[in-house]
């Protein structure tokens, strides 16, 4: 989509620190950091939240957040996918947030 923040950054039409970059997705860090580290995993293809994408690329997804948060954070870590206004989702290009670096609160608010 060529108005979307994250498609811009995951096309290099943004300048991007790129932590992770495969043909499918893309990982950088969080602009407005939430914890010491603060990483976002993005698509490379446009889909505006969770429940649009496809389950093959969903998987995808998880486990290759899996294997960079357990490889920046091997003390632990929360991967987030927030969705839609309730769960707080501000950008609507699907991402998931990567946090750690500090023990995480639970409820999260
Ligand atoms: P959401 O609230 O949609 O779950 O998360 C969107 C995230 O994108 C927020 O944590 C916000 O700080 C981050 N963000 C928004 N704009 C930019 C940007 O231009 N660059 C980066 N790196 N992160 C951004
Ligand atoms: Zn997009």
């Amino acid at each position: 989509m060529s108005d979307c923040l994250f498609c811009k950054i995951a096309n290099h039409q943004i300048p991007v620190n790129a932590i992770h970059e495969d043909d499918q997705s893309i990982a950088f860090p969080d602009i407005n950091p939430q914890a010491p580290t603060h990483l976002l995993l993005i698509p490379k293809q446009h889909f505006a939240d969770v429940t649009a994408a496809p389950a093959e690329l969903l998987g995808n997804l998880l486990e290759t957040a899996a294997t960079l948060a357990h490889r920046e954070l091997p003390s632990g870590f929360r991967i987030v996918i927030n969705t839609g206004s309730d769960g707080g989702q501000t950008v609507h290009h699907l991402h998931l947030h990567i946090l750690g670096g500090r023990p995480m609160h639970w409820p999260p608010g």
